[in-house]
């Protein structure tokens, strides 16, 4: 993370449209793991504005879970994955191949 945030914070105040970094993260923090990430981002980067990210995963009752998972707490196995495509959520299976293997490619970074 530390290095992907290096490389965004140098071009931050470069990008007069503005920018967001969007930090992929594997599961919802809670409010103690969410300031410490705000700590180190603010003391450890240039990035001017970021966003956690997290993909989502939606059954066909309606359940909605953060984080991509194959089967509801349900049992429900027909599940729609949603990830985020500048700055919108959209279903996986709605983007191009080429965004399809971008989204496959992004790393998600553990939160312990
Ligand atoms: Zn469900």
């Amino acid at each position: 993370m530390k290095t992907r945030l290096n490389i965004e914070g140098t071009f931050s105040n470069r990008i007069t449209g503005g920018s967001m970094c969007f930090v992929n993260l594997d599961a919802m923090m809670d409010e103690e793991q969410s300031l410490t990430l705000h700590e180190y981002v603010y003391k450890n980067s240039l990035v001017n504005q970021w966003c956690p990210n997290y993909g989502w995963s939606r059954c066909s009752n309606d359940h909605l879970t953060c984080g991509e998972i194959d089967q509801c707490h349900c049992g429900d196995t027909n599940i729609q994955h949603y990830e985020r495509v500048v700055g919108y959520l959209v279903k996986r299976n709605d983007v191009n191949q080429g965004r399809e293997i971008e989204m496959l490619n992004r790393v998600r970074h553990q939160i312990v």
